[in-house]
């Protein structure tokens, strides 16, 4: 009786699940803006600029992401994980600054301005290409992290604060942008800080699914 009762609820279970896969997986189009994928390969343009709103620590974000990034931060204050926002929205103009700077730092140390540029790309995105200019994307820190002034850092992933977003930003809308082992996906190595937001339908199906954006969309199409 009790092996018949788990053949039933397994099959119970496989049937819910099916349904669940199918009812959450064709829900959106490509074209809703929780979903706009910007990477090397999808540029905003340089005029692109949301409404924004400012949350704390001067950083901003797209108005439309401000209830759920309070819900998130309150959340995670609640958990003993005080969040602090490290850098919120970026515009074309800073991300071209970013990167000037950083090739002017290459060719000081000797490179041709073709080869620093080349290398500066490898860990710099070019303007149109930062997730950051959506105004949907947020880097975090550590309350003593941002005390010390400092960038984000790897160190992030073991903190109190990396983990406890990891596991239940999908819960508000948000994910974790750029997981361990899929650079080939979004082209953009592991970062434990960089959180995106994307609603909470789709924040959950990724979580689930252990997949990227890119992916979720692709499926969607
Ligand atoms: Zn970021």
């Amino acid at each position: 009786m009790k092996k018949l009762l788990v053949v039933i609820s397994s099959i119970v279970l496989a049937i819910t699940g099916t349904f669940w896969l199918t009812a959450t997986g064709t829900v959106h189009a490509a074209s809703n803006w929780k979903l706009k994928v910007v990477n090397v390969n999808h540029h905003l343009s340089a005029t692109y600029v949301p409404d924004l709103k400012t949350v704390d620590n001067n950083q901003q974000l797209d108005t439309r992401v401000i209830k759920s990034y309070e819900q998130l931060t309150a959340a995670a204050q609640k958990a003993g994980a005080t969040l602090v926002a490290g850098s919120g929205y970026r515009s074309y103009e800073h991300q071209k600054e970013v990167l000037a700077r950083n090739i002017q730092q290459r060719e000081a140390k000797g490179m041709t301005y073709a080869q620093a540029k080349k290398d500066a790309l490898k860990t710099v995105n070019s303007p149109g290409s930062s997730e950051h200019q959506t105004g949907l994307a947020m880097d975090f820190l550590t309350p003593s992290e941002a005390q010390a002034g400092s960038d984000v850092t790897q160190a992030f992933a073991k903190t109190k604060q990396g983990k406890w977003l990891a596991k239940n930003s999908w819960k508000y809308g948000w994910i974790l942008r750029y997981p361990k082992g899929k650079k080939s996906s979004t082209h953009i190595s592991y970062e434990s800080w960089h959180f995106r937001y994307v609603g909470k339908r789709a924040a959950s199906y990724i979580y689930h699914h252990h997949l990227t954006l890119e992916q979720y969309v692709a499926q969607q199409k």
